[in-house]
C-alpha cells in the first residue's frame, strides 16, 4: 500500500472516527494504539476495506506515513500526550509535523510546540469540537501553533472539517503557538455559557410560568427558526419532547447535578489571569459548582424560608422576553469571549483571525449557530473592533432586547428563580456601557486602609494622589 497521507495514535472514539472521516475524503490513513489489540479490532472491523494502515508499533508507524510526515495525537490528554511525543520524535525527521488534536490545556501548548521545534520538528495544537459524530462526518477545527506546519496539514483538515452551507470550511489557521487551544477553551467556555442561558430560561418557564415540557418543546421548536437558531436550542427542543416506554419525561427524572470536566473552568482562570470581565461563563462555571452541592441545597431548602412571589403578569409577553432576555444575554457572552482572546493575543503575541473563528464555529461544533455567521460580518465591516457590543448590528440587537431583558431579570429575583448568567451579562451590559462607576469610591477606600493612592478626574492619567482620610499623623 502507498505510504498514508497522515498517521493517528489513539483508537478510542474521537481517533478512530476522524481516521474514518480522513479515509472518506480520499485520504489513506495509518493508525496505532498503545494497546496494541485494538489496532487489530479497529482494521478487521470498521476499517476493513478501507485505506487505513495498521501499525502495531510506532516504529511501524512512522515508517508507513509519506514526508513529510504528520501524526496526530488523539491520546488522553495530560501526561500520555507528553509521553507520545517523547517515544516519536526520535523517529521523526526534520520538517514533520506532530499534531496535538485533544482536549489539552493551551499553556502545555506552547510548551510543547517550544520543545518540538527545538528537536527541528514542526507542532500543531488543534481544537477538534463536535465529539465522536463531529468527528466522523466533520468537525469543527481550530489549529494553531508552528505557521510552517500549516501548509502542508490545510488540505486535510479543511477537507474533513464541517463546511458551512455556503461551502467554506469550519476550519482555519488559529495563530501561533497555543492560540488553537486557547480558542478552543474560549469556546468550551462559551458552551458552558450557552447551556446555562438555556437552563435559566427552562427554569423560568417551568418553575416561574409553569409551563409543560410539551409547551416548552413547542417554544424552543418555534425559537429555533429564528435568530436564537443553534444545536444546543434544537437538542434542548428534543430533550423536552423526549419520553421513555413508560411515557415518562426523561428529563424530569436527571439528578439536578451538573458534571464538567474543566475547560469553562480553564476560561474563567484565564479571564481572571488577564483581567478581563468574563462574567457569564465564570458565573456559568459556578452555577455548575453550585448544582452539584445537592445535599447542602436539600437541607437549606428545608431550613431557609425564601420570600417569592407568584408570576402575575402576561406568559405571552414574558416568553418572548425570554427570547430576548437569552438573544441578549448571548451577544454578551460572545463579546466578552471575544474580549478575552483579544487580551491574550495581545500577550502571547498571536495575531488571531476572529472572523474566521466565528466561521470554524459556524458548523460541526457544540455552539454552531446561525448567529455566528453575524459575529463574522461584523469582524470583516470592523476587524478592529474592540467589542462586540459596539457592533451596529449587536448594539441594535441588544438595545431592542433591553426592556425584555429588565423585565426578565426582574420577574426572576422577584419569583425567586437564580438567573446567574443572564443577570450577570446585564449587570455587565450596565457597566460597560456606564461612563463612569462606583470605583472613585472604592480607591477611595484602597487609600484609606492601605495608601494605595488614587488619580483624579481633574488632573492628568498617571498623577497618583494620597489624602490623609484620618487627619491622623
Ligand atoms: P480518551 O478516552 O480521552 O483516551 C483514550 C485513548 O488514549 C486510548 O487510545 C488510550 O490507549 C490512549 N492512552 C491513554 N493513556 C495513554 C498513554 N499513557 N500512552 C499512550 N496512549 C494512551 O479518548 P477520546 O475520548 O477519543 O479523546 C481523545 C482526545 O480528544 C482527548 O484529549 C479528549 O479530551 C479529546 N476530545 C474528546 C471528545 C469526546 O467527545 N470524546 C471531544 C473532543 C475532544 P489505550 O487503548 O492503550 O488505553
Amino acid at each position: 500500500m502507498a505510504k498514508a497521507d497522515i498517521g493517528v495514535v489513539g483508537l478510542a472514539v474521537m481517533g478512530e472516527n476522524l481516521i474514518l472521516n480522513m479515509e472518506s475524503k480520499g485520504f489513506t490513513v495509518a493508525c496505532y494504539n498503545r494497546t496494541t489489540s485494538k489496532v487489530e479490532n479497529f482494521i478487521n472491523g470498521r476499517a476493513k476495506g478501507k485505506n487505513i494502515i495498521g501499525a502495531m508499533s510506532v516504529e511501524e508507524f512512522v515508517d508507513s506515513l509519506a514526508k513529510p510526515r504528520k501524526v496526530m495525537i488523539m491520546v488522553k490528554a495530560g501526561k500520555p500526550v507528553d509521553m507520545f511525543i517523547d517515544q516519536v520524535l526520535p523517529l521523526l525527521d526534520d520538517g514533520d509535523i506532530i499534531i496535538d488534536g485533544g482536549n489539552s490545556h493551551f499553556p502545555d501548548t506552547i510548551r510543547r510546540m517550544e520543545y518540538v521545534e527545538s528537536k527541528g520538528k514542526l507542532y500543531i495544537g488543534t481544537g477538534v469540537s463536535g465529539g465522536e459524530e463531529g468527528a466522523l462526518t466533520g468537525p469543527s477545527i481550530m489549529p494553531g501553533g508552528s505557521p510552517a506546519a500549516w501548509e502542508p496539514v490545510k488540505p486535510i483538515f479543511q477537507k474533513i472539517s464541517a463546511q458551512t452551507d455556503e461551502g467554506e470550511p469550519c476550519c482555519d489557521w488559529v495563530g501561533q503557538g497555543g492560540a488553537g487551544h486557547f480558542v478552543k477553551m474560549v469556546h468550551n467556555g462559551i458552551e458552558y455559557g450557552d447551556m446555562q442561558m438555556i437552563c435559566e430560561t427552562y427554569q423560568m418557564m417551568k418553575e416561574g410560568l409553569g409551563m409543560s415540557n410539551e409547551e416548552m418543546h413547542d417554544v424552543f421548536s418555534e425559537w429555533n427558526e429564528g435568530e436564537l437558531d443553534s444545536y444546543l436550542i434544537e437538542i434542548t427542543r428534543d430533550i423536552l419532547g423526549y419520553k421513555d416506554e413508560d411515557g415518562n419525561a426523561v428529563v424530569d427524572l436527571i439528578l439536578d447535578t451538573a458534571g464538567q470536566k474543566g475547560t469553562g473552568k480553564w476560561t474563567a482562570i484565564a479571564a481572571l489571569d488577564a483581567g478581563q470581565p468574563l462574567t457569564l461563563i465564570g458565573e456559568a462555571v459556578f452555577a455548575r459548582c453550585l448544582s452539584a452541592l445537592k445535599e447542602e441545597r436539600v437541607q437549606a431548602a428545608k431550613i431557609i424560608n425564601k420570600q417569592k412571589s407568584a408570576f402575575d403578569g402576561d406568559k405571552k409577553q414574558m416568553i418572548q422576553d425570554l427570547r430576548k432576555a437569552l438573544y441578549a444575554s448571548k451577544i454578551v457572552s460572545y463579546a466578552q469571549g471575544y474580549q478575552l482572546m483579544r487580551a491574550a493575543a495581545a500577550e502571547y503575541g498571536w495575531d488571531l483571525n476572529y472572523g474566521g473563528i466565528a466561521l470554524m464555529w459556524r458548523g460541526g461544533c457544540i455552539i454552531r449557530s446561525a448567529f455566528l455567521g453575524k459575529i463574522k460580518e461584523a469582524f470583516e465591516n470592523n476587524p478592529e473592533i474592540v467589542n462586540l457590543l459596539l457592533d451596529p448590528f449587536f448594539k441594535d440587537a441588544v438595545e431592542s432586547a433591553q426592556d425584555s431583558w429588565r423585565r426578565v431579570v426582574t420577574a426572576a429575583v422577584n419569583m425567586g428563580v437564580p438567573m446567574p448568567a443572564m443577570s450577570s451579562a446585564l449587570s455587565y451590559f450596565d457597566g460597560y456601557s456606564s461612563e463612569r462607576l462606583p470605583a472613585n469610591l472604592l480607591q477611595a477606600q484602597r487609600d484609606y486602609f492601605g495608601a494605595h493612592t488614587y488619580e483624579r478626574v481633574d488632573k492628568p492619567r498617571g498623577e497618583f494622589f494620597h489624602t490623609n482620610w484620618t487627619g491622623r499623623g
